[in-house]
């Protein structure tokens, strides 16, 4: 695997310039934001609806061939957010989708207890041990001045709180602490949004915003396999909102509240369960190659045993797709879950709805309850994984940085400008612009200097712009500039009529 020369990137200039150009603002920001919650703006929602849409058509429209070189047959599905309550019993959400929490006492800060780590210095045992949340090395550097009493970091093992010996458990300083012994035993969350249905406030009326998408599959398994044409092996698709509760939102919009996931559960025979396990590991990583991510940057992890989520127990495990995101450098977070469900869900609300669930093979007359893979991506952490990507830092620009968009998911295609405000170039400038505005998003720029017009351009991430010069007026060719290689010695000229066919076989 090739490792990119990567220098993390401070995560901080990526969000100032997703706040100054419109990708990301914080929810409610007048009102002092609510912590977890992020709303898209106008470039930002251009780039998660281009890979909200490549996923559905990449995974719906026009699925992968499979290993016997027919295509896949998927179709889609947008179910409720809020459902029966009985589904997260049976699914097991109410009982099991907790995550084991640690309060600290002092600091009054709650924390998961699975993303608590110590330092533990190698030799001198008098030294407390220090608690930080993974992925946070500045923090961890800071800590250490401020209480490592002159020890370095590389003095220091470092190890999972859940694997800190009970008896030195009252020598941990929690993150936010100043004191030893403040944080408290891992206690259960739940961590489901709750809600009441009709008028009256009750236990009976209670119900909740749905923490992932898939359940919504199961619910219509029955009546996509009664309705569509559909035969076992197939998937069915779904984009849409989850929340959850997560007691420790951070890392900008990588654990938020509120979020969106790109599920598909694809339903097969027991025996074939394992092959379709190991082509969905492979095909979901090359998509998301396909859409920008570099190899170097992408891991492919199976979970361990102690980590494996309820339902993955019976089946083969799960293997998560992570990225190398700037937080996380040199590491990893999770950006995609491929698991192996087993027949878990299905039987799950066979028993709990009492409605048959199998699958009928006409061929074999055998009846079974299908297995299911499933790959589960969370499209907000795909907009950030793509722009972590992107942002490519340049000191030779004005902008001193640019966003370097696969062409399919940026957010704008093409970027036409008329040299100066005069002698007929904005006229031509502004038909092409209606010409192109139909095929594609397009922008029509005649404010400040042209290269002030690059720099917005640069920022937002667009990979064509065309100027309209005096040239131009002459013989009807118009400057390409390519957003990754601007080269202003010799411009590349293309001729006026042939902008529109350029874009398109350039962004496909
Ligand atoms: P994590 O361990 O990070 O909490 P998970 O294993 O619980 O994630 P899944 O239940 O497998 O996540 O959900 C599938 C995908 O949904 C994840 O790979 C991730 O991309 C996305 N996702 C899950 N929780 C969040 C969240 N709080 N904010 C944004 N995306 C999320």
């Amino acid at each position: 695997m090739s490792e990119p020369a990567l220098v993390p990137i401070p995560m901080e200039d990526l969000v100032s310039l997703c706040k100054r150009r419109g990708f990301i603002f914080p929810a409610s920001e007048i009102y002092g934001g609510i912590n977890g919650f992020w709303d898209y703006g106008p470039l930002g929602i251009e780039l998660k609806n281009n890979i909200r849409d490549a996923w559905w058509n990449d995974m719906v429209r026009c699925p992968p061939i499979g290993p016997d070189g027919e295509p896949l047959s998927i179709v889609g599905l947008d179910s409720s957010i809020i459902q029966n309550p009985r589904v997260w019993e049976a699914s097991g959400h109410v009982a099991g989708f907790n995550d084991p929490m640690v309060d600290c006492r002092e600091s009054r800060a709650r924390y998961r207890y699975d993303h608590l780590y110590v330092l533990q210095h190698k030799t001198k045992s008098e030294l407390p041990l220090f608690a930080f949340l993974e992925g946070d090395p500045d923090y961890v550097a800071k800590k250490l001045k401020k209480q490592g009493r002159g020890a370095k970091l590389e003095e220091f093992d470092t190890l999972a709180l859940a694997d800190v010996d009970d008896s030195l458990r009252p020598r941990v300083i929690g993150p936010d602490a100043k004191e030893p012994g403040t944080l408290t035993e891992p206690r259960q969350f739940n961590l489901m949004f709750k809600t009441y249905v009709g008028a009256i406030q009750d236990e009976d009326s209670a119900a909740f915003l749905r923490p992932e998408t898939a359940q919504g599959i199961f619910l219509n398994y029955k009546n996509v396999l009664d309705t569509s044409r559909v035969k076992i092996p197939f998937g069915i698709a779904q984009i849409g909102k989850a929340f959850r509760n997560e007691v420790t939102p951070r890392n900008y919009i990588f654990r938020s509240r509120e979020f969106e996931q790109m599920e598909m559960e694809w339903f097969c025979a027991p025996e074939d369960a394992r092959k379709w396990y190991e082509f969905w590991c492979n095909a979901r990583k090359e998509w998301w190659k396909s859409i920008g991510l570099t190899e170097g940057n992408l891991k492919m992890r199976s979970h361990d045993q102690d980590e494996l989520a309820h339902y993955a127990k019976e089946g083969a495990g799960t293997f998560d797709i992570e990225y190398r995101f700037p937080f996380t450098a040199p590491g990893y977070g999770e950006l995609e879950g491929v698991a192996h469900r087993g027949n878990f869900d299905l039987t799950q609300h066979q028993t709990h709805s009492k409605t048959k669930l199998e699958y009928f093979e006409p061929e074999t007359k055998a009846r079974f309850v299908p297995h299911v893979i499933e790959p589960a991506a969370g499209l907000s952490r795909g907009v950030l994984a793509i722009l972590s990507e992107a942002f490519t830092p340049d000191s030779d620009r004005p902008s001193g940085v640019y966003m370097k968009f696969h062409p399919r998911i940026a957010p704008i295609k093409a970027a036409i400008f008329p040299l100066v405000k005069k002698d007929g170039m904005p006229e031509t400038a502004q038909k092409l612009y209606m010409d192109l505005r139909k095929k594609f998003p397009t922008q029509f720029d005649v404010k400040q200097t042209i290269g002030k017009r690059y720099a917005r351009m640069d920022e937002a991430g667009t990979p064509f712009c065309f100027a309209i010069d005096d040239v131009t007026m002459k013989d009807q060719t118009v400057t390409v500039r390519h957003r990754d290689t601007p080269r202003v010695d010799v411009p590349e000229r293309i001729s006026l009529d042939k902008v529109a066919r350029y874009v398109t076989d350039h962004i496909s």
